[in-house]
């Protein structure tokens, strides 16, 4: 692992990673390294050919009252624990190395950084972006991995980049968690043991919060009152700010929806803390939930190479392979993807009442409904018959049609794990819809992968899909598929459109 505290030395490391055709990932932190910066430093590992810690423990980000002389550093310590990694190189620049003028150019970032933090810390976000931008210019980054844990700094840096056209991709990765839910922080380190205690009401704020939304309260006011009340239970912890946000602009919210978010800042002791929590349907992973948030903004093309694991061939399968809207079983951050397919195939998340579900349907991308809608064919004739709508805009209004195989099969043969694969797929898109409440399968493959994969019944359980169909020409069944929460689902099989033999008559009048 090199040591780099020069930036030349850093740009020539730099120079050389590019010249030699690899993808370049950088960790930014300020050091006291903990789980949180390790979770991103793994994840970079896992999508680039050479990662690059930096740890610069940056004073224009402080402001003069703030806690920078307290703020806990230990390079040798940080050395140390990043020694397990293999990484390529640390980044270790010092203040004169880094501002040996001062500074009279700043990054001066607009009204997303005005609010909360910025509200709360004049002229931090001013720092965080300008040397943010040192480190990308010096560093010239492929991908820069940042935490959920400062979603904030996320959104400024996000907007740095596509003002200035910069080209660095950005993942975000989860908050990581103490055991007992405290969101791991540097700052911890500044905790007394009984503070350590009383910091636990910020996570704990947020889970009372999510538990309402998780029992059906939408509105914000309320969900924020919970909070509010929390803390009052703790009063040993100051509140800063509670807010209930979008997660574009960070604007209040009166109603909350799957990606609003939750924002605490507090004072325990002499230490300020952060912690959030993003909204969404029971059982989302901390990913689903990140992209709830973070998927419907503006994606930006910004020319950057696709590094690592993202090689051109794996991209173009997956830009050809028909809306494989989930996208997560391909290794890859599905960010840009999901983004692209949700923003275009499912406007409103929210507003989604019923899955329909066919294997190999539209395998045909150029064919596919979401991409014409206005041509109508077969499949899709029968389709509308069945689920009672006049036309493609009045399907997608309230369903969204999904396959349940997917771009790993294009034939009618299809390995196994290539269907446990499809299934997650499923599963993870599935989980996108709030207010999910019905599910149609259509033909027996979609059926018995269902009852394979979704429900996890044995081959030999399951029913034959003929005699289950043969009185009316479909079949309901409600239940509980445990990763979509408690909700009960109504659940159609019928026939797929496209097999003349037997058709399906209209399941409209069940749909909601
Ligand atoms: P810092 O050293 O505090 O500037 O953090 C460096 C990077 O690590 C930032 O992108 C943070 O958002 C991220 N980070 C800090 N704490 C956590 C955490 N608990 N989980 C995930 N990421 C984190």
């Amino acid at each position: 692992m090199r040591v780099l505290d020069s930036i030349t030395g850093m740009k020539a490391f730099s120079r050389q990673v590019r010249a030699s055709g690899k993808s370049l990932g950088l960790v930014p932190t300020m050091g006291a390294l903990h789980e949180g910066h390790l979770s991103l430093i793994r994840q970079a590992k896992r999508q680039c050919d050479v990662v690059v810690v930096s740890i610069y423990l940056n004073p224009t980000q402080f402001g003069p009252h703030e806690d920078l002389a307290r703020y806990p550093s230990d390079l040798k310590k940080d050395l140390e624990v990043l020694g397990a990694f293999k990484l390529d190189a640390v980044f270790t620049p010092s203040t004169s190395e880094m501002f040996p003028r001062g500074l009279q150019t700043y990054i001066e970032p607009g009204e997303i950084a005005s609010t909360l933090e910025g509200a709360s810390r004049p002229g931090h976000f001013r720092g965080v972006a300008t040397v943010v931008a040192k480190l990308f210019n010096i560093v010239r980054p492929d991908i820069a991995y940042f935490g959920q844990k400062d979603f904030q700094q996320v959104l400024v840096i996000r907007r740095l980049v596509e003002d200035l056209n910069l080209d660095v991709r950005l993942v975000v990765c989860p908050t990581v968690r103490e055991a007992d839910g405290l969101a791991r922080s540097s700052r911890n380190l500044l905790l007394s043991e009984r503070e350590r205690e009383t910091a636990l009401v910020l996570y704990r704020s947020l889970r009372r919060a999510e538990s309402l939304v998780h029992l059906g309260v939408v509105s914000a006011q309320k969900v924020r009152q919970e909070i509010l009340r929390a803390f009052e239970e703790e009063p040993a912890a100051r509140l800063d700010y509670a807010a209930i946000v979008e997660p574009r602009e960070l604007k209040p919210v009166e109603r909350i929806e799957a990606g609003t978010l939750a924002l605490v800042a507090a004072r325990v002791g002499d230490t300020r803390l952060i912690d959030n929590l993003i909204f969404g349907p029971p059982g989302a992973t901390p990913e689903m939930l990140l992209q709830l948030a973070l998927s419907g903004q503006r994606i930006t093309d910004t020319a950057a190479r696709i590094p690592g694991l993202e090689t051109e061939t794996l991209r173009q399968r997956i830009e050809r392979c028909r809306e494989c809207a989930a996208i997560s079983s391909v290794l890859l951050p599905p960010r840009e993807f999901l983004a692209k397919y949700l923003q275009r195939d499912y406007p409103d998340l929210n507003a989604v009442r019923v899955a329909v579900i066919g294997r190999n349907s539209p395998v045909n991308a150029d064919s596919f409904l979401y991409r014409n809608p206005h041509s109508v064919d077969r499949f899709s004739q029968a389709l509308f018959e069945l689920v009672g709508v006049r036309d493609f805009e009045e399907f997608r209004s309230r369903f969204i049609l999904t396959d349940s195989t997917r771009c790993h099969a294009t034939d009618t043969h299809i390995p196994e794990k290539a269907l446990a694969a499809c299934a997650r797929h499923l599963r993870d898109e599935l989980k996108l819809f709030p207010n999910l409440e019905s599910i149609v399968l259509l033909g027996e493959d979609a059926f018995v992968q269902f009852q394979r994969f979704l429900r996890g019944r044995p081959l030999c359980e399951i029913p034959p899909f003929a005699t289950l169909l043969r009185d009316q020409g479909w079949a309901r069944e409600d239940l509980e598929l445990p990763f979509l929460g408690d909700r009960r689902l109504k659940v159609f099989y019928c026939y797929h459109p496209t097999i003349g033999y037997t058709r399906s008559p209209s399941i409209a009048a069940l749909l909601p």
